[in-house]
């Protein structure tokens, strides 16, 4: 049986970085889920489809084409033939997601193409719902979280080296509309699974995060 590690939290949390750390040290493979919900939230504005026009956006899930490419170190995600890594990481492109996410059908299209990802010698899998629904049974389970204000302040450093420039008042407003928008939806509400380590990573550096997920696991 090919082990899983889910690692999930709500956004701003670390869970991308530790997540990508993690599977760097165990040499297993990495599921950024994020990516995929981000994925047909961008198709679906290249389309011109509305956020409100459900069957129009469950079509769109099952014909998105999305590849995951290792390129100089870096993931790139290529959306239907084109590179929208920088796109995928814009805060429209989350908002997108996140409300496209609140669709059953569209949870249910996408739980087969993250469930391909489990492939030897393991899996780390990033998102919200991995220890839940996705991977319910993982052998190790892990919720991060973090106060909204720091979540806000690494967002905010995160946009300002790449020269987008925000607000840090925006951003947390942003954080904390997507954390309610998660965390009150009918489907997969953001909760972490019963048997996962939660870790508030709240003034805690990236190593020291990714020493004790790594603890979790046996030598
Ligand atoms: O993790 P990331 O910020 O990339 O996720 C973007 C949005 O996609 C989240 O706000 C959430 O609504 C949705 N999502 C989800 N389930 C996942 C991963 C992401 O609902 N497993």
């Amino acid at each position: 049986i090919i082990p899983v590690l889910t690692i999930d939290g709500p956004s701003g949390s670390g869970k991308g970085t530790i997540s990508r750390l993690v599977a760097q040290r165990l040499g297993w493979h990495y599921l950024d889920s994020g990516a995929l919900y981000r994925a047909v939230g961008v198709a679906a504005g290249w389309e011109g489809i509305d956020l409100d026009d459900h069957a129009a956006l469950v079509r769109c899930t099952f014909d998105t084409r999305i590849e995951f490419r290792e390129a100089g170190g870096e993931l790139r995600v290529v959306v239907n033939g084109v590179d929208a890594t920088d796109e995928l990481r814009t805060e429209t492109a989350g908002a997108a997601a996140s409300a496209i996410a609140a669709i059953p059908e569209v949870r249910a299209a996408l739980k087969d193409r993250q469930r391909v990802f489990r492939q030897p010698p393991g899996l780390v899998a990033d998102g919200r719902d991995m220890g839940t629904v996705i991977f319910p049974d993982a052998a190790y389970k892990v919720f991060l979280t973090a106060s909204a204000e720091e979540r806000a302040e690494r967002r905010y450093k995160q946009l300002m080296e790449k020269g987008v420039s925000v607000t840090l008042s925006g951003l947390l407003r942003e954080i904390l509309a997507r954390d309610a928008r998660d965390a009150q939806r009918a489907v997969a509400p953001l909760r972490p699974a019963d048997d996962a380590v939660r870790i508030d990573t709240t003034g805690l550096g990236i190593d020291t995060v990714v020493e004790q997920v790594l603890a979790l696991l046996p030598r």
